[in-house]
């Protein structure tokens, strides 16, 4: 189609209940890529938002013929949302950017420059988070360095889903089936040149954040059991360490019963050491379990979304859900 070839950018936006914030962003995005001079879209992914999030968006549309969405029967996640723009996505550079302005839209630009000058993965970089609690800084960071210490690929510290993606890029990440999703692993396993833009991110503008402690928790998670084995060698090297530990008292003990006059104390260290035993299997259990789980989600061949309704995106445009495309 002619459409189809004219555009240039694809702007994805996941957004789930940002309806204090949706027509600023909207603004926003639209002053940047107005600037490019070139046809571009602007895909929101509406991840089950229950305000009044999608109504506003309609009405923009109405005026606004670039803006487009995609309407989940319910709310799939964050990472799953991504991965939905990208499916729909025309564009030949495809920029994923958060709904609540902590991602500064003017930044776009400088990652359309590096991409002109041959870059296929542009991402953004945090050198600093403002109006997040410490609690989270602290945690991010751990969890960023963790992972980079579990994994043999590069996933670049402190960078989010703030990004731009070639075509290619994009083409291949939507061959990735996978269904607990960690993109910006993703993005880094599937190669190509990749570089980075330096910026503050800024605070939230309006509404509070939709990632609370169990939602980080599970992408936590997500992005160390898709890129490491490592949690699962840990029963190895820890029952290793433990009979090592456990040999060396038995010699203890065998020494003082047969050349010492002091008889050896009985329960109380039994049960520590069951304790520490048992925490210490159950916790082997549970890691294999987080392995597990996932494994069992991939068999069940369910598509990774459904949508409801799309906007702005024929039926000639619209690609099936991964497992019918694949299947
Ligand atoms: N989001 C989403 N689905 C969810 C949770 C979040 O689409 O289940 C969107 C949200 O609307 C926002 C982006 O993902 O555009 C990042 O979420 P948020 O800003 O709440 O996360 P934080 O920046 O606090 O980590
Ligand atoms: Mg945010």
């Amino acid at each position: 189609m002619e459409r189809e070839r004219t555009c240039i950018y694809s702007v994805v936006v996941p957004v789930f209940n940002e309806e204090e914030v949706i027509e600023q962003t909207y603004r926003r995005l639209k002053a940047v890529m107005d600037t490019t001079k070139e046809p571009y879209e602007l895909l929101f992914v509406n991840d089950g938002s229950r305000d009044a999030t999608v109504e506003k968006l309609l009405r923009i549309r109405q005026q606004d013929f670039n803006v487009k969405l995609i309407d989940f029967s319910r709310n799939f996640g964050h990472q799953v949302a991504i991965s939905a723009g990208m499916d729909y996505a025309r564009g030949r550079a495809v920029i994923v950017i958060d709904a609540d302005l902590q991602d500064p839209p003017e930044l776009i630009l400088d990652m359309i420059g590096k991409w002109e000058t041959g870059y296929d993965v542009v991402y953004a970089k945090r050198t600093a988070r403002k109006g997040e609690t410490l609690f989270k800084k602290q945690t991010a960071s751990l969890f960023y360095r963790t992972l980079r210490r579990m994994t043999d690929i590069e996933i670049p510290v402190d960078t989010g889903d703030f990004r731009l993606l070639d075509r290619k890029v994009c083409d291949e990440l939507k061959g990735i089936q996978e269904k607990n999703r960690f993109v910006r692993g993703l993005v880094s396993w599937v190669g190509f040149r990749q570089t980075a833009v330096e910026y503050e991110r800024d605070e939230r503008a309006a509404g509070a954040t939709k990632y609370p402690l169990k939602r980080m928790i599970k992408l936590s998670l997500d992005g160390i059991t898709s890129f490491s084995y490592k949690p699962l060698k840990l029963a190895s090297y820890g029952g290793m360490a433990l009979s090592i530990v456990g040999f060396v008292y038995m010699l203890a003990v065998l020494f003082q019963t047969f050349f010492t006059e002091t008889t050896v104390p009985g329960w109380s260290s039994l049960v520590v050491i069951q304790l520490l035993f048992g925490g210490f299997v159950l916790m082997i259990l549970g890691m294999m379990g987080e392995y597990i789980g996932r494994i069992y989600d991939e068999t069940k061949d369910r598509p990774l979304y459904i949508v409801k309704e799309t906007y702005g995106l024929s039926a000639q445009e619209m690609r099936g859900p991964r497992s019918l495309r694949h299947g």
